[in-house]
């Protein structure tokens, strides 16, 4: 029996699909939870009642809106989406990037993007059966290498590009003036990915209409609806039209649908809530350079790269996680991420019991 059910595994699963391990997420029980860039913060508790109410309608029988438009409406207002672009909604952004995938695949087309970057890019390139290329950024500040994405755009043509800016895990913005001539310059779609735009006070969404292959991706996640999954795409109709196509149809659900109509109607207490973040970042990072043995890249995201001394990345992940805070641990990607570490910004409370348990460890 087993040796059959391993035969058919070895037959049937991709050899590419069989070499992966799925993707991670570590319990995390009680600790603080400083690892997957969600914002700390509840919602005031009338403004749960309020949403308890908007809930209590919903007619869960029935399938949802396909287009959400309810969503849409004021995803455009909250957002400011340019009127001649339109919006694909994902469940989440990494659907957005399946969808992209699923769109353009093609064994022979290439997924590029800089590296250290979002995993998500590459592992669904691979997913969907297409190429991907990895390109190395600037290692001492995390800087697009030009030269080499000059060089990897003319010889591997991409179907697409992403972009995120700012960058995860290295929390920088790129040069505007790199990013055009990139746009340009590239064949295909690039995708910028503003997943962080909350906290980086700049955006490339007025863009969007000036370059008919560049789309800007969004998502609630970071601002603090992770929970809802709720990412968008906003580019060129025509664009959009084509990668819908793709899209399985009710792909938000009701329930996301109304809670997010509903949150973004209340948008202040999450602008209040990233601003908050945003001042945290301050105090975390000079605290953090306090400790002279730490390495604290500049971020403008909700969180921070940080690099301990040679070695011992995984001994401060694994001190932290006794002493009840869980971060993530970059240092087994290896390369430019060996001995690095990512800290999500969190509440002052949770920051200080941060700072509290690196000094007594360090
Ligand atoms: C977190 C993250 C996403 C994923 O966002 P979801 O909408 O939660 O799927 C996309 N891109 C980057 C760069 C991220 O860090």
């Amino acid at each position: 029996m087993n040796d059959e059910l391993d035969n058919l595994i070895q037959r049937w699963v991709r050899p590419e699909i069989r070499e992966l391990s799925a993707y991670h997420v570590p319990e995390s029980g009680d600790l603080i939870k400083l690892d997957a860039m969600e914002n700390p913060y509840c919602w005031p508790a009338e403004l749960v009642e309020e949403w308890l109410g908007v809930l209590r309608e919903i007619p869960v029988n029935r399938y949802p809106d396909p287009a959400a438009s309810g969503v849409v409406n004021v995803l455009r207002d909250a957002l400011a989406i340019p009127e001649s672009a339109a919006v694909l909604l994902g469940n989440g952004s990494d659907e957005l990037i399946q969808m992209i995938a699923m769109a353009i695949s093609g064994t022979d087309r290439v997924v590029l993007a800089p590296e250290p970057g979002f995993v998500m890019y590459r592992m669904i390139g691979l997913f969907t059966g297409m190429r991907y290329r990895g390109v190395a950024l600037n290692p001492e500040d995390f800087s697009l290498d030009m030269p080499a994405m000059r060089e990897a755009i003319e010889r591997e043509q991409p179907a697409v590009l992403f972009l995120a800016y700012p960058n995860n895990p290295t929390g920088n913005l790129w040069s505007k003036k790199d990013i055009r001539e990139l746009v340009k310059l590239a064949p295909g779609l690039v995708v910028i990915d503003e997943a962080y735009e909350p906290f980086a006070e700049a955006t490339l969404m007025d863009w969007v209409g000036d370059h008919p292959n560049l789309c800007v991706m969004r998502t609630v996640s970071k601002m603090g609806l992770a929970g809802l999954r709720l990412g968008l795409l906003v580019g060129a109709p025509a664009w959009i039209e084509e990668l819908d196509k793709v899209r399985l149809p009710y792909n938000i659900n009701v329930l996301t649908q109304a809670s997010a109509e509903f949150a973004l109607k209340h948008r202040k207490v999450f602008d209040t809530q990233t601003a908050r973040i945003r001042e945290q970042r301050a105090v975390v990072t000079e605290a953090l350079r306090k400790i002279s043995s730490l390495r604290v890249y500049p971020s403008k995201a909700n969180f921070l790269l940080v690099r301990a001394p040679d070695g011992r990345a995984t001994e401060l992940f694994e001190g932290l996680k006794r002493e009840g805070i869980l971060i993530k641990n970059l240092s087994a990607s290896g390369g430019m991420l060996t001995d690095c570490l990512r800290v999500t910004i969190g509440t002052p409370e949770e920051n200080l019991a941060l700072f509290e348990a690196l000094n007594k460890i360090i």
